[in-house]
């Protein structure tokens, strides 16, 4: 408590100290002026305390934001080991999968497609953390565009993948004839010697020597282009398969199928003859690639062992007589 001042002045007149009370007026000014020095120091001490410590408010807002850095931070971790997993499926994508279906590979530029410039994140640089919050943001954006770009790419490669597996189905694969219904010759394909003529002449396709009537099996699926006669063929079966393959059968005693049929791989067709131009019973088996005959001994991959593939190229490659 501050001690009350008094006030003197010197009367020249009485030459003594006179005590002076202070007008009304004064002691109003007195009591605002010891007011105002209070607010004055109140107020700068309320600022000075703001500056120095957060309200309870800001202290929230500070923790929280805290906590939204680090869960940033842990996803922008989470975020590159995602990119990690899917460089990974990338490169496999790239270099087994498309190897092996030999398909036409993707070019870097589509899969690392560019997602444009900063100008893009812009609104996000006005943040006190922004960097963080950029690079976040392009990574997601980045893993994205690729994620649906090698999602594409594997819905492809699925396709192809059937593909393949019904183009297997059609390819003929095994042979036109049983193996335990064959007679011991059979004569292959290339230059032969002619059976009536005598001459060396090209044999386009394989001669399977068995008894009339034995079944005769279409070799892969396709449709019943032709059944009917044609010269030197005489009863004469013609399959087309797809995919530019075609396979005849010729010489038949018997149809078992007729023009338009769908057929499906060892199914039975046709049965074993010896009409049009034909020294004995036997099956002449062609293989049509792409309009172009082809050697058929390429193409009983499916139901031959090892060593009947072997006895069977044996048997196809003797120079012996064709019967046409
Ligand atoms: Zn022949």
């Amino acid at each position: 408590m501050m001690a009350r001042k008094v006030y003197y002045i010197y009367n020249k007149d009485s030459l003594s100290y006179e005590r002076v009370f202070p007008s009304l007026k004064d002691r109003i000014f007195i009591i605002i002026r010891h007011l105002a020095t209070g607010v004055v120091f109140g107020l700068i001490t309320f600022f000075g305390m703001m500056y120095l410590f957060d309200s309870p408010h800001e202290a929230i807002l500070r923790k929280e934001n805290k906590l939204l850095m680090s869960q940033y931070d842990m996803l922008s971790i989470q975020l590159k080991e995602a990119m990690d997993v899917l460089t990974d499926l990338q490169q496999r994508d790239e270099n087994l999968y498309r190897a092996i279906f030999q398909t036409e590979s993707i070019p870097e530029s589509v899969r690392k497609s560019g997602i444009g410039g900063t100008d893009r994140y812009k609104h996000l640089m006005e943040l006190s953390n922004s960097s963080l919050v950029i690079s976040t943001t392009r990574r997601m954006d980045m893993l994205r565009k690729q994620l649906y770009v090698q999602s594409n790419s594997l819905e492809e490669l699925i396709n192809t993948g059937k593909n393949l597996e019904e183009r297997s189905k059609c390819i003929p694969a095994i042979q036109p004839i049983a193996n335990k219904n064959l007679n011991h010759t059979a004569s292959g394909y290339g230059m032969r010697i002619d059976p009536i003529y005598r001459v060396p002449r090209f044999h386009s396709g394989m001669d399977f020597s068995a008894k009339v009537g034995t079944d005769i099996y279409v070799t892969g699926n396709g449709t019943v282009s032709f059944a009917g006669w044609r010269q030197g063929y005489g009863n004469c079966i013609i399959i087309e398969h797809g995919y530019g393959y075609r396979t005849l059968y010729g010489h038949l005693s018997r149809f078992r199928c007729k023009r338009g049929d769908r057929v499906i791989r060892g199914q039975v067709i046709g049965e074993v003859g010896n009409t049009g131009k034909s020294t004995g019973p036997h099956l002449h088996y062609e293989v049509i690639v792409s309009g172009k005959y082809d050697n058929p001994a390429k193409y009983y991959f499916m139901d031959l062992s090892p060593e009947e593939y072997d006895r069977m190229l044996q048997l196809a490659e003797n120079h012996g007589q064709v019967m046409d």
